[in-house]
């Protein structure tokens, strides 16, 4: 499958909320290739997480995967997991301050609050319904993804406007920071 071109900030189909996918559809011919070229493009890109409305497909479908990422060297590790019609649960008011960038907002990075402790169900890439507890940094992830299918991008959700930052910026002054407070939060709460 080809990788696709991702749309910057700004796109309307980023603005919009997608639309739920027929479950029934989920083994056809055309989910699947959406499946395949959001792992491509997703791969090609170093991102730990790219959704369906990024590449053009107003629906609500996100994959994820965290390896030894050169975007995000500090993350932990997540295997590939694809995400059909999602509904997600905050379970506790635990928050983290999260650093994020998106492949949709070029050379942007900044601060944004997430939840700890989160429930989600899903539909797999195989139509099988799944129920999962995410706690810790990778409820971050999950949250950022999630977003993108009601229209919103990390920048709507910034804290403090002042930590806007470029990519060179972050690596340069604050990365070895931030990954000292990424560790901590992982040995306290996990991945
Ligand atoms: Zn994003």
């Amino acid at each position: 499958m080809p990788v696709k071109e991702i749309l910057q900030i700004g796109h309307p189909m980023l603005a919009d909320r997608a639309n739920e996918i027929d479950i029934k559809t989920i083994s056809s011919p055309e989910v699947q290739d959406w499946i395949k070229d959001l792992v491509d493009t997703m791969r090609d890109a170093d991102g730990a997480g790219i959704s369906a409305n990024q590449i053009g497909i107003p629906y609500r479908l996100f994959v994820m995967e965290i390896t030894d990422n050169p975007r995000y060297p500090y993350k932990p590790k997540m295997p590939l997991t694809v995400v059909i019609n999602p509904e997600l649960t905050f379970l506790s008011d635990d928050k983290f301050t999260s650093n994020e960038g998106c492949l949709s907002v070029p050379n942007m990075r900044a601060n944004v609050e997430r939840h700890l402790e989160i429930s989600v169900t899903y539909y797999d890439e195989k139509g099988d319904k799944q129920t999962k507890y995410v706690r810790g940094y990778s409820a971050c992830t999950w949250q950022h993804e999630y977003d993108h299918l009601d229209g919103v991008l990390f920048p709507h959700r910034v804290i403090d406007s002042r930590s806007f930052c470029s990519w060179e910026s972050f690596k340069e002054y604050q990365e070895a920071g931030y990954a000292k407070h990424v560790e901590e939060l992982v040995s306290k709460w996990g991945a």
